[in-house]
């Protein structure tokens, strides 16, 4: 006999903790049951079918259901289940893996050292960027600079790179040795300001922290070229050529992180080619697999390999499930399929403009004051009386109640204070972002 709704909230309640979840106010009405997925839609136990418009957690980027990503698992699970690269060995779809991904991220790369998260992988720079001044005799120079809002993660390392307040009232973080420039938040820091001025000053503020800090002891910059998880912060488009030149005059490494923009979400397979920066070295996760299965990993560009790899001796760093075989057979399953549909082009020539032609037409809703897309992302700043450019009140929480009414008309989008972001998967048509964005309109107006 299946378990009913409420024995599986029952035992939720018991023994599950969580990720990110405040237990006693989720115990006052139960989980959600989520028990399967088709296309872009998922369906609850209770056989409620809901448009996902995040992509699970932005990872889910060729849809739910696909089976060429089941067959690949599979099969590989049959030949060779695990074996690590530690001691000497490899494996078949790892090698495979690690050189597809170099030919999609170009010749400034050369190697991947593979994990199963964006946590791991950004853990990974940390150590990788201060190993490789260490080899180069400047051991001084371990200083990282991150941005206010940034997600890279929930480990230590991760978390500690991450800007977000909430992230830092626990656990003692940050980690010493990383700091925090403000992120490039034209719409929330200078709206009556040029765009393409705010970008240049807001680049500025790296080059004021690398002054402050002393040039000499700055090891790298990390940011995603999109933030995600802090609200789809789109930056000005003169934003990142100037923190390229900056981290180029004073010698520092850049870091991208593609977790969420890598794999095609912006229109290209990675963010960061679409903003004119040109990383040392990029970490990704999610949309690798589709999140079919945990993996990520670095793209170490040939700057940071060559001296690892001539000069570094044995980098001691990686994980059980570093290139893990099924992983990577899934991986290398997915990019077969993006590239198969077309997605990354899909994106960049129809359904990113379609959903940003929608979000135009949507910010004449009387509760938008705001929105952005960038390929397959978009982002609604709510406020209380946009000409007058006046906020909600904070406590009002009123995201909160927007993503509220998003739950009752069936739809998953994702409130980050007072703004409502998407995240849909690649693989959505032009219809489904109609029928999506008939929803968000009727969910804004229930919000009202
Ligand atoms: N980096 C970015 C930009 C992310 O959005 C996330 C997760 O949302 C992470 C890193 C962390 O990835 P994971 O949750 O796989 O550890």
């Amino acid at each position: 006999m299946p378990l009913t709704t409420s024995e599986i909230q029952a035992l939720d309640s018991a023994h599950y903790m969580h990720p990110f979840t405040d237990h006693k106010a989720l115990a006052e009405k139960g989980a959600r049951v989520i028990t399967r997925g088709e296309g872009v839609y998922i369906w609850d136990s209770e056989g409620n079918k809901i448009l996902d418009g995040m992509s699970g957690l932005w990872c889910v980027n060729v849809g739910y259901g696909r089976k060429e990503l089941v067959e690949a698992a599979v099969k590989q699970m049959e030949v060779l289940p695990y074996y690590n690269s530690f001691f000497q060995t490899t494996n078949v779809p790892a090698v495979q893996l690690a050189d597809r991904i170099i030919k999609l991220a170009g010749e400034r790369y050369s190697h991947v050292l593979f994990g199963s998260s964006g946590s791991e992988s950004n853990d990974t720079i940390v150590r990788m960027v201060r190993h490789y001044w260490t080899t180069l005799g400047q051991p001084e120079r371990s200083v990282i600079i991150s941005r206010k809002n940034a997600y890279h993660g929930s480990t230590m390392c991760g978390a500690s790179l991450g800007g977000m307040s909430g992230m830092h009232a626990q656990g003692g973080l940050p980690i010493p040795g990383i700091v925090h420039i403000e992120q490039p938040y034209h719409f929330g820091l200078a709206p009556d300001q040029d765009k393409d001025a705010f970008g240049i000053e807001a680049a500025g503020w790296l080059e004021q922290k690398i002054l402050e800090v002393g040039a000499d002891k700055v090891a790298a910059f990390i940011g995603e070229p999109v933030q995600g998880a802090g609200g789809v912060i789109i930056p000005p488009k003169t934003y990142w050529p100037e923190i390229q030149r900056i981290c180029d005059k004073y010698g520092i490494l850049l870091i991208c992180d593609e977790v969420i923009c890598g794999f095609g979400r912006l229109g290209a397979w990675f963010g960061s080619e679409l903003m004119g920066a040109k990383p040392d070295l990029m970490t990704f996760a999610k949309g690798v697999t589709s999140g079919y299965i945990p993996l990520g990993g670095v793209v170490v560009g040939k700057r940071v390999a060559e001296v690892l790899i001539e000069k570094g001796g044995e980098f001691n760093h990686g994980y059980t499930y570093s290139g893990h075989p099924v992983a990577c057979a899934v991986a290398l399953a997915n990019l077969d399929l993006i590239e198969k549909e077309g997605l990354v082009e899909r994106v960049r020539d129809e359904t990113g403009p379609h959903l940003a032609h929608c979000f135009a037409a949507l910010a004449e809703h009387p509760l938008v004051a705001g929105a952005e897309t960038f390929g397959m992302v978009a982002g609604l700043v709510l406020m209380k009386d946009k000409h007058q450019h006046l906020a909600f009140d904070e406590d009002l929480e009123v995201g909160m109640i927007c993503r509220k009414h998003c739950f009752a008309h069936g739809l998953i989008m994702r409130a980050v204070g007072d703004r409502m972001i998407v995240a849909p998967p690649l693989a959505m048509t032009k219809e489904q972002i109609d029928e999506m964005v008939r929803l968000i309109r009727l969910c804004l107006d229930a919000t009202l």
